[in-house]
């Protein structure tokens, strides 16, 4: 079984019914990389998605840290594994 991976895209945004044709959205729709909630701009943060990596019997021996910067919405960033890509504190991915 392949770890996590849901492979939700962030999905098309789309106009409700009776929305006036020719009208412009002006604010870009942005959505969770992680579970493609369409989300306010400033909701989003850049993160790093870390897999944990288990044993034969479910138990976590390790993490690892995807490379792709992915940006998330707070229940996200709350529920699973993540580094803030902001996080200054520790190496990032490939670092020395
Ligand atoms: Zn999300």
């Amino acid at each position: 079984m392949a770890a996590g991976g849901v492979g939700i895209r962030c999905q098309v945004y789309r106009r409700p019914d009776g929305y006036p044709e020719g009208r412009h959205v002006t604010r870009t729709a942005a959505c969770c990389e992680s579970c493609g909630s369409p989300e306010p701009d400033e909701q989003l943060r850049p993160v790093y998605r870390i897999y944990l990596e288990t044993d034969g019997e479910g138990r976590v021996i390790g993490e690892r840290v995807l490379p792709d910067l992915e940006r998330w919405c707070v229940p996200c960033r709350t529920l699973y594994p993540n580094r803030p890509a902001d996080d200054s504190s520790q190496p990032g991915p490939g670092a020395p």
